[in-house]
């Protein structure tokens, strides 16, 4: 076979749809505004895959690539916290074998385009494209590097989609989500064009979009959500309109490269945002947080943001951003609103990583305090609860990262909210911010032809099926996973950082 020059089928296509929900995707393709995933859905069910916490990007799909829980694979969050308190997150944040290594390792042709933490992308027997986080500018983002020159010619291609400012209008910032879908597949084609002479064992592909779109355009496709019928109905066919090229897009890249087995599946679910809740603020009413600062200054900073608000409408913002040095004072401010009020080392607990769930690091002896005070908390004129659950690392699960983590919960928001980590003017309930309508849900989905996931309910479950029907053992030991060796190390310069740390608190995460 390896003798003639004729291309051989993919085994496996692995589609990411990061963030896909059951009803939504059912709800367009019965519409008929996804043709291809109604023809899917006809073959095999759309079902449930559930997500592990704190139900975030990088630790779902950790989880996916190595079928271990965040205690072993050494991934949380956007924040390397094993690292460094302020390291973003790389390919080299995963500490345990990720699927792509197992097959290399092994002889397997794998093309991974677009996933995330896959920057820097590492060697494969065959070729890596990095997705989120990963820089924008002047960085390599393939492997082999010198795939990179075929990226930076297609129009449209990051590694990852940017968000538009929420002044910009609705539609055009669909349609910039769109001509990144569109521009992933051809990264994908080119990439099967280049070094897929021999076929592919695992070609995964990685729509990134879906999840930046979803978080600002989730009150566009829900018909049950208050804020849809407000929106006029030409936007509400824009935003349908990105599930037609999403749609158009998957049925592409099955008609080129002729898997004998796809899966798709998403990292989480989505649900809607309506509010934020700060629960610094919680924290600071109940003695629980230091400030850094006397009270009086610290009102002053809510002032001050008032007033950068207020500067807003002169667009500050949207040309800070667009700036050739985009975020850094952004980030500045955003220090400001959290990082230099709170006294780290005096303070016994304090929030530090929002999103669907956030992150609090709590000194020991004020774990149930820091709980109670939590769960206790109400909406200030609602009177209904605003954290759902509070939980321990060590108490969710066993793996060598149990320990450093032992200080670190996950807090979880009644349905609705999301947590912000930074100090806002208005207290600890405020509107989500501007741009932002949805948020992650813990169930995602699955969608596959492979009967070796014929029992997978769990992104765990995903790695340990796609090596069985590759003939490739799951490592019994989770011990030798856990020692891989990590070859890559994350060359984001300040100014990459910055740029990067802005897209991920524009969707609400850090
Ligand atoms: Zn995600």
């Amino acid at each position: 076979m390896g003798m003639c020059n004729q291309r051989v089928n993919t085994k496996i296509l692995l589609i990411g749809l990061d963030g896909a929900d059951q009803n939504v995707l059912g709800r367009f393709a019965e519409q008929g505004d996804m043709p291809f995933l109604r023809e899917s859905f006809a073959q095999a069910p759309l079902r449930a895959l559930e997500s592990i916490p704190p139900y975030a990007t990088p630790a779902a799909w950790a989880s996916i690539y190595t079928g271990l829980t965040p205690a072993e694979h050494g991934v949380l969050d956007f924040l390397d916290l094993i690292a460094g308190e302020n390291q973003l997150v790389s390919s080299a944040s995963l500490r345990a074998e990720p699927i792509w290594r197992r097959l290399s390792s092994h002889g397997r042709r794998v093309a991974m385009i677009g996933f995330p933490l896959t920057y820097p992308a590492v060697p494969v027997n065959g070729v890596m494209v990095s997705g989120l986080p990963a820089p924008h500018q002047k960085a390599i983002w393939s492997w082999p590097a010198e795939f990179d020159a075929h990226l930076k010619a297609i129009p449209h291609f990051l590694p990852d989609p940017e968000m538009t400012s929420p002044r910009v209008k609705p539609v055009r910032s669909m349609l910039g989500l769109q001509h990144h879908v569109r521009a992933v597949v051809e990264a994908a084609l080119a990439a099967h064009e280049h070094y897929g002479e021999s076929g592919w064992d695992l070609f995964g592909v990685q729509f990134q979009a879906l999840d930046t779109f979803q978080h600002m355009f989730w009150a566009w496709i829900d018909p049950t959500d208050h804020r849809f019928h407000t929106y006029p109905e030409h936007e509400r066919q824009g935003a349908a309109g990105f599930f037609r090229v999403l749609d158009e897009a998957l049925r592409r890249l099955v008609q080129k490269l002729q898997p004998n087995h796809i899966v798709i599946l998403s990292d989480h679910g989505f649900g809607p945002a309506y509010q934020a809740v700060c629960p610094n603020h919680l924290l600071l009413e109940r003695g629980l947080l230091t400030p850094s600062v006397s009270l009086a200054q610290l009102h002053r900073s809510f002032h001050i943001q008032r007033l950068l608000k207020r500067l807003d409408v002169l667009n500050l913002r949207a040309r800070v951003k667009f700036s050739a040095r985009p975020g850094t004072t952004i980030m500045g401010l955003n220090r400001l609103m959290r990082d230099s009020l709170i006294d780290r080392e005096k303070t016994p607990a304090y929030v530090f990583s929002g999103g669907y769930c956030g992150l609090v690091k709590v000194r020991p002896g004020f774990e149930r305090a820091v709980q109670d005070a939590l769960l206790q908390a109400r909406h200030p004129t609602l009177g209904n609860r605003l954290i759902k659950s509070v939980h321990f690392l060590d108490t969710l699960w066993n793996g060598q990262w149990s320990d450093a983590w032992r200080q670190l919960a996950i807090i979880q928001a009644e349905a609705g909210f999301l947590i912000d980590s930074h100090f806002r003017e208005y207290g600890a309930v405020a509107p989500v911010s501007a741009g932002l309508t949805g948020t992650h849900r813990p169930t995602g989905i699955l969608w596959t032809t492979l009967n070796t996931l014929d029992a997978a309910t769990s992104v765990l479950d995903i790695a340990p099926g796609v090596l069985r029907a590759l003939n490739l053992p799951f490592p019994e030991e989770r011990g030798d996973t856990a020692q891989a060796k990590v070859e890559s190390t994350a060359t984001f310069s300040t100014e990459d950082q910055s740029a990067i740390e802005e897209r991920l608190r524009q969707l609400g995460y850090l």
